[in-house]
């Protein structure tokens, strides 16, 4: 006989550490945004604090100076971070999949050179596949590594739309070791490049790696994205992910492993920006008078906020859904997908919704409606557009449904 027990959506540890970082949001992220995204300014005394609270060391193992967390707490931790401000999310989230990358496929002197720096986040990780004529096409990238006789490999190419390009002191990078592998993704590896973190000329050990001014963004402010010039910059054959032996040729599949990760990851901020519509929306619309009454008493109002309770909440189960079989080991590349399509165009579309609720008020930069409106589309596009998200989706379908 079945046997019935509480319906549970956390455990306490996850029920302990989102509240401390709920609470951390409220007071130290929701009062503060507004101005550093009106100022395009990093948040360095957030990104500090968050150091001390081992935010960068989330899912790092214990052995190295992390929490040895899962992927389902990480993305818990991600929501409330992004229901905050989702550039904040952006600051941790290229370090999270760095740390997965080196966690997953590097070798053990790169795992215990790098993951207790980047447990506390005295060093921060890029990761860099797009380049400025491919996003979505990563097999058509067109940098490249060639190795030297002195035995190091010089790395030449143009990097696009690098989040923490600037300030961070590692970049996982996808180039072409073999330009004429066919299918193209045989000849791709990953590189661990070193950097000077806030240097956008690189010298000595770094010679080779420029960093133009930061791209000007319509949202996701205070984070850079930045291009990255690699110019015969000269990286070590142990600095390819997993060494060279085992990793040369393996990048491509490292990073669409990565991005598995990476897309429950913006799943989850899409969960948080919507989250956060909805509170304001709940509010603006029960302080709002229209007619006589408040405009939360207009059954078309409370069909929008219906509507956006019940699409975060699927969002929210299938993207802990995505995260739960990850951790449990089990193949989850199609709901990877399904989290990030869903949960991604449900931020959107609870923004837009919470911004029509606040009528001429929402345009103005004096409410905050205005930001989450700038900031939700990029979750539309970052780790993989819709459109290639419902492809992933398309295809995983066919393999699991052959007949
Ligand atoms: C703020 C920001 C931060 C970013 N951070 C990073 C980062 O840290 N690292 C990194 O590597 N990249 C990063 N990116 C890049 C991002 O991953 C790409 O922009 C994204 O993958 C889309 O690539 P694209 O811009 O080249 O668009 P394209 O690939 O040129 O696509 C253009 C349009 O065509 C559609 N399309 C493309 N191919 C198909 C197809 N086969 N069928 C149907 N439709 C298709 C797309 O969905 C899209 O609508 C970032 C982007 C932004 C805006």
């Amino acid at each position: 006989m079945a046997v019935a027990v509480g319906y549970q959506d956390k455990t306490d540890d996850q029920k302990a550490i989102t509240e401390m970082v709920r609470q951390f949001v409220d007071k130290e992220i929701l009062p503060t945004a507004e101005e550093y995204d009106h100022e395009d300014k990093f948040p360095e005394p957030i990104v500090e604090q968050m150091k001390e609270l081992g935010l960068f060391g989330v899912t790092i193992p214990e052995e190295y100076g992390g929490m040895g967390l899962d992927l389902t707490t990480y993305a818990m931790i991600v929501e409330e971070l992004s229901r905050g401000w989702i550039s904040i999310s952006g600051v941790v989230n290229t370090h999270f999949i760095g740390s997965y990358l080196l966690l997953k496929f590097g070798t053990d002197e790169q795992k215990e050179k790098y993951l207790p720096k980047m447990a506390t986040g005295e060093i921060r990780a890029a990761f860099s596949l797009s380049e400025p004529e491919c996003g979505s096409d990563v097999q058509g990238i067109k940098s490249t590594a060639r190795k030297a006789d002195d035995g190091f490999y010089e790395i030449n190419g143009q990097k696009m739309w690098v989040t923490n390009g600037l300030l961070s002191g590692l970049v996982f990078v996808l180039v072409k070791t073999d330009p004429k592998a066919e299918p193209p993704y045989k000849g791709m590896t990953c590189f661990i490049t070193e950097k000077e973190p806030g240097a956008s000329e690189n010298t000595g050990d770094y010679e080779g790696l420029d960093i133009p001014p930061k791209i000007k963004k319509m949202g996701y402010k205070g984070v850079e994205s930045t291009e990255l010039v690699y110019d015969g910059y000269r990286c070590p054959a142990e600095n390819i992910l997993g060494g060279e032996e085992a990793g040369l040729g393996q990048g491509f599949r490292q990073m669409m492993d990565a991005l598995e990760v990476g897309r429950v990851n913006v799943a989850a901020r899409g969960v948080g920006i919507a989250q956060r519509a909805l509170e304001l929306a709940l509010v603006y619309s029960q302080q709002r008078r229209t007619f006589g009454k408040p405009i939360a008493a207009h059954q078309a109002i409370q069909f929008k906020l219906a509507d956006m309770a019940t699409k975060i909440e699927a969002a929210r189960l299938v993207t802990m859904k995505a995260a739960r079989m990850k951790d449990a080991g089990e193949r989850s590349d199609l709901e990877a997908g399904m989290a990030k399509l869903l949960a991604s165009e449900t931020g959107k579309e609870c923004v837009e919704e919470a911004f029509r609720i606040h009528g001429g008020y929402g345009y103005s930069k004096e409410y905050e409606i205005e930001r989450l409106y700038r900031d939700a589309p990029l979750l539309l596009i970052g780790e993989g557009t819709s459109e290639i998200q419902r492809m992933v989706i398309g295809k995983k379908l066919l393999e699991r449904h052959k007949i």
